[in-house]
Order: C-alpha cells, then sequence, then structure tokens
C-alpha cells in the first residue's frame, strides 16, 4: 500500500476566521486527492487523521492557529488516535483584516436571533453559552470542543477581568454579555490577546413599538418577544407591514431575538446543536429553547436531548395537523398551553406572512448596514406583498402572492432595487424594469406582461420590443435566466 504525507495548514482569512487546507505532498493519484474532505469541525479533522493511520500528517502552526493545533493534538491523546503526526513550527502568517472583533460580534448577533446561514446547520456548534466554567468538568470540555465548529466561540456572563484572565479551552473568541443598568449591555469580545467592547440595547417589543427610536450612531438594539404584549404588538406590525407593503428603517435595523421562531422552518437550529447553553436558562433576560443540564450532556449525545424536547412539543401542540406546519418551526421555547404559545399559534396560523416578513426584514436590514451614507430612521422602505402590489398593479393579479425564490424588489426615496437572493447582490434599477420582474413573481406569462406594459405606457410593439431585449439582456448579466 502507498502511503502519503498530507499538511494539513489552518489559515486565518480575511475575515479573521479560519480554513483548513489539507494537501498531499508529491505525486498523488486523482482517488487520493479526490478523498480529501472540506473540514470545518475538530470532529471531521479527526476523523480524517482517524481514517489515514499509516500515513504521515505534518500540522503547519502559525501565530493565528497555535491555540487550535494544540487542542486537536490534545484532543488525539484523548482520544488515543495514534498517527504519524508532525508539527511544523513558526510559520508566518498572512496580513488579515485587523477588524476581527466585526466578525465575533456579527456571529453574537447571529447567535442571538438564532439566524444562522443553512450551512450552519452541518458544521457542529457555532455558539456555546457557559453559565459556570468551573462546574465543567475536563471530559465535558473535551466533548463540546468535540463537538464544535473550528469558528466557534464561547460565551460568558462573566466580568472583562475573568476573560482577561480566562484559560482558553473553546473557540477562536471568548464573549462575555454583562448586563449593565437600564436595559444597556456590554458585548466583550476577547479574541487572541485582544479585547473590544460594544454597548447593546435590549428593550422588549412592545416598548420599542411604542417609542421607536433609533438615531445615528446609536448602539445596536435586541429586541425580545417574550410576553403577551410583545405578541400582540408584533403581530400588529407583521399586520400593519402585509398591508400597506411599507417598512420604517427603524423597524427594520432592530434584531430580534430568537427571530428564528418566525422564520421558515429551515431555519430552526435546534437539533442540528448549532448554539447551546449549558446551565444558563436565559439569554440578555429572556429564556431560551437550547439550554441544556450539564448531567443531561454527560449522559446523551446533545441531539438526542433535543430531539426528544422537540418531539415532546409537537406532540403537545398538535403540530401535525396544524395549517401552519409547511413552514412553522414548531418552536419550543415558549411552555406549551401557555398565553405566550397560543399567541405563536394564533400568528403562525392567521398570519402566513410572517416568514416572508422576516425575510425581507433580513435582506433591507443588510442593504441598509451596508450604506455608506446616512439612512434616517424615520424613512420608509416600499415592496409588494399579496396584499399591495407596488409595480404589476393590475386588477386580475391583486391578490394573488408573489411566488419568485430567486429575487425581491423595493423601492426606497425615489430609487427602485432588486436584491438576487442566491449572490446576494443589490442592483439599482428602474421601474419599467421591476415591473417586468414582479410580473414574473406574480406568474404572469410574456403575453401578459408585454400586454400590461404597453397598455399601461401606451407603447407601440416596437418600443416594447427594444425594452424587453434590455430586459433579457440585464436578467441574463444578473443570472436570473
Ligand atoms: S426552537 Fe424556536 S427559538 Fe429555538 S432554534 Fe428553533 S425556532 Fe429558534
Ligand atoms: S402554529 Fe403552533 S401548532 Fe401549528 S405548527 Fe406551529 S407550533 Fe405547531
Amino acid at each position: 500500500m502507498s502511503t502519503y504525507s498530507y499538511v494539513v495548514d489552518i489559515i486565518e482569512n480575511n475575515n479573521n476566521l479560519l480554513d483548513v487546507i489539507v494537501e498531499v505532498q508529491g505525486n498523488a493519484p486523482e482517488s487520493i486527492l479526490n478523498d480529501i474532505p472540506v473540514i470545518q469541525t475538530y470532529k471531521q479533522l479527526l476523523s480524517f487523521i482517524k481514517k489515514h493511520p499509516f500515513h504521515s500528517i505534518l500540522f503547519v502552526k502559525r501565530k493565528s492557529n497555535e491555540l487550535i493545533v494544540k487542542r486537536i493534538i490534545e484532543l488525539l491523546n484523548e482520544y488515543e488516535v495514534t498517527s504519524n503526526i508532525t508539527v511544523l513550527e513558526g510559520m508566518e502568517d498572512a496580513d488579515t483584516n485587523k477588524e476581527a472583533y466585526v466578525t465575533f460580534f456579527n456571529g453574537v448577533k447571529t447567535f442571538i436571533t438564532g439566524m444562522y446561514p443553512q450551512h450552519f446547520h452541518h458544521t457542529k456548534m457555532k455558539h456555546l453559552l457557559v453559565k459556570d466554567q468551573s462546574e465543567i468538568s475536563h471530559d465535558l470540555k473535551t466533548r463540546l470542543l468535540y463537538s464544535s465548529n473550528i469558528n466557534s466561540s464561547l460565551l460568558l456572563p462573566e466580568a472583562p477581568t475573568a476573560l482577561e484572565e480566562l484559560e482558553s479551552w473553546f473557540g477562536l473568541a471568548q464573549i462575555s454579555l454583562q448586563e449593565k443598568e437600564n436595559q444597556h449591555y456590554n458585548v466583550v469580545i476577547k479574541e487572541k490577546a485582544n479585547i473590544h467592547t460594544k454597548e447593546v440595547v435590549v428593550l422588549s417589543f412592545h416598548t420599542f413599538t411604542e417609542n421607536p427610536s433609533v438615531k445615528e450612531g446609536d448602539n445596536e438594539i435586541f429586541l425580545t418577544i417574550d410576553t403577551v404584549d410583545d405578541y400582540l404588538s408584533f403581530s400588529a406590525t407583521v399586520r400593519h407591514t402585509e398591508l400597506t407593503g411599507t417598512l420604517r428603517i427603524m423597524h427594520i435595523l432592530p434584531h430580534i431575538k430568537d427571530e428564528c421562531m418566525w422564520s421558515h422552518k429551515s431555519v430552526c437550529s435546534l437539533r442540528s446543536g448549532t448554539r447551546l447553553a449549558v446551565g444558563q436558562p436565559n439569554v440578555l433576560q429572556s429564556p431560551v429553547c437550547y439550554s441544556i443540564g450539564k448531567e443531561e450532556l454527560t449522559n446523551k449525545p446533545i441531539a438526542s436531548v433535543f430531539d426528544r424536547e422537540f418531539s415532546k412539543a409537537f406532540i403537545l401542540s398538535g403540530c401535525h395537523t396544524c395549517r401552519a406546519l409547511p413552514d412553522c418551526p414548531s418552536c419550543i421555547k415558549m411552555a406549551p398551553q401557555t398565553e405566550e404559545k397560543k399567541h405563536y399559534c394564533s400568528i403562525r396560523q392567521t398570519l402566513p406572512f410572517v416568514t416572508e416578513f422576516i425575510t425581507i426584514r433580513n435582506i433591507l436590514k443588510s442593504f441598509f448596514y451596508g450604506q455608506q451614507r446616512f439612512v434616517s430612521p424615520s424613512e420608509t422602505v416600499a415592496f409588494s406583498t399579496k396584499v399591495k402590489k407596488l409595480f404589476y398593479d393590475k386588477e386580475s393579479t391583486r391578490e394573488k402572492a408573489l411566488s419568485s425564490q430567486l429575487y425581491f424588489l423595493f423601492s426606497w426615496k425615489e430609487d427602485v432595487y432588486l436584491y438576487i437572493k442566491r449572490t446576494m447582490k443589490f442592483y439599482k434599477i428602474n421601474n419599467l424594469l421591476a415591473t417586468y420582474l414582479e410580473g414574473k413573481m406574480l406568474g404572469e406569462t410574456e403575453k401578459e406582461i408585454q400586454a400590461y406594459i404597453q397598455d399601461k405606457h401606451n407603447w407601440s410593439l416596437e418600443i416594447y420590443e427594444q425594452f424587453n431585449e434590455k430586459a433579457t439582456l440585464f436578467t441574463q448579466k444578473v443570472g436570473l435566466s
């Protein structure tokens, strides 16, 4: 049997996260090269090493990855994986973005909202919240690390001095969520030797809605939806948005804690173990679904604990016969038969637009976060809903749902924008093109769209054909046809 030397280099990318690159030294057949997996978790890396006991593995150690390499060697010893491993010391790092805390703060936002991108559901634990580290045994620490993504973070409700002294056993960053006064929190992020602090504000949804104020330079705002008043206020906002096809920017910018519960069921990360809290019932003083006692973790696989919780809630809520089931994540955050759960189910059943509301909010949030110029929070963005059509406003399609999974159209100030979901890119377009694309979203045929546009603008066939040619070229250029 031929033996090979695999070089494992864990390189810091421009977002200050780590990419695991595995290469074979020398000439190797295609079958060996094709057998190298994509590695994002400690478990995947250990499995790869286990699978190659007779080959040599060379780890390239750099300043940016020395902690990870050390943890991998420790895990190999813990799990008694014997392999021919050597470490190449002292390699230089490439220059990367120095604002690493921005990446980790964005991670905190994802942790709080639960809006993880789909691929994170298959790449083990991204965020671990631990109430009291001293209660976590060495064995449990090993299991948690083994079940985590290489680019994970540890969250703690502790003081910054504790962060400085922290023995780093989990995550690229250690982050504490410290309550200050008056609904203000400090998010303190330690990555390598650097410590950054970012202030955030936590408000209940109904308090914010009664007095919505977001000013330029304001701290990031997180909204909680926990009480009956919050549910009522949230459902009124969703209903108003569907009826008017408008959202004010101040309603787009705040993050919603556990926003995933209002999104499509595919967003729920409960059973994938993407975020986990050990012995910590609340986050920002609000309950979470992913909390687990350390005893349960010691005895059972993480996934089985949440599978059981989910099945229990699913049966008690009668989800299997519910009309909202195709979209609803059957969220387990609220106990069954409580007022909150009743309001949750009522919103999901009577306002199916809620799923779209969350999608629209997030598309617009990424647009306004990317704006270099000042955006006034009181400005309004307009878009189409099933009830209100902004561009293709034709009698026979007024009640029709918009069915495009590919793109989204909106208007802000005097301009119209197209967002392509696959590439996550925004384009400024004109009203006519928006009308054409909205017609397509409504399932109209080319002939119907042509008749509508010609009629509306009193166009000859020749003018329409010129427009249609440009529209076709544009849709090809942006990957829509
Ligand atoms: S159970 Fe609810 S809150 Fe928890 S991840 Fe799923 S949708 Fe989000
Ligand atoms: S609305 Fe309620 S009952 Fe229906 S699927 Fe969702 S959680 Fe289950």
